[in-house]
């Protein structure tokens, strides 16, 4: 940093006001003008480092399956890859250990099925449930 009343280059200058205007000058130099209690130095801040948080997988899995939503045809799609692997929704149900009223239900979109159900129907059905908000 420069003086701007001298030019010396110095790392530490005041702020001081001369004529009206505020400049930054050297320690000689702030006794042309009213010294504002105001120092401008180089001084950096220190910030402390980012700590790096370890999520537990529950909540990964969770940061993850943000901006995701389930198919507006999850039922249809449901039934679909079903019957292509020809099972009837009791073998089906059985498979991922559930009701078969519930999935009855799930296909006919009467309700929505549950996270937990979505991951065991795409594991079982091989289908993505699951897309990206648009
Ligand atoms: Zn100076």
């Amino acid at each position: 940093m420069d003086c701007e009343i001298c030019g010396k280059e110095i790392g530490k200058l005041r702020q001081t006001v001369v004529d009206g205007n505020t400049l930054f000058v050297c320690e000689e130099c702030a006794s042309f003008g009213k010294e504002k209690a105001v120092e401008k130095t180089e001084k950096t801040v220190q910030k402390p480092a980012p700590q790096r948080t370890i999520l537990p997988p529950e909540f990964r899995k969770k940061e993850f399956d943000l901006g995701l939503e389930i198919v507006d045809d999850f039922g249809k799609q449901i039934r679909k890859a079903r019957e292509a692997k020809g099972m009837t929704t009791k073998e089906l149900a059985m498979k991922i250990f559930e009701k078969e009223s519930l999935l009855h239900r799930i296909e006919n979109q009467a309700i929505k099925p549950s996270d937990e159900m979505i991951k065991k129907l795409g594991k079982q059905l091989g289908i993505q449930l699951k897309k990206k908000i648009e």
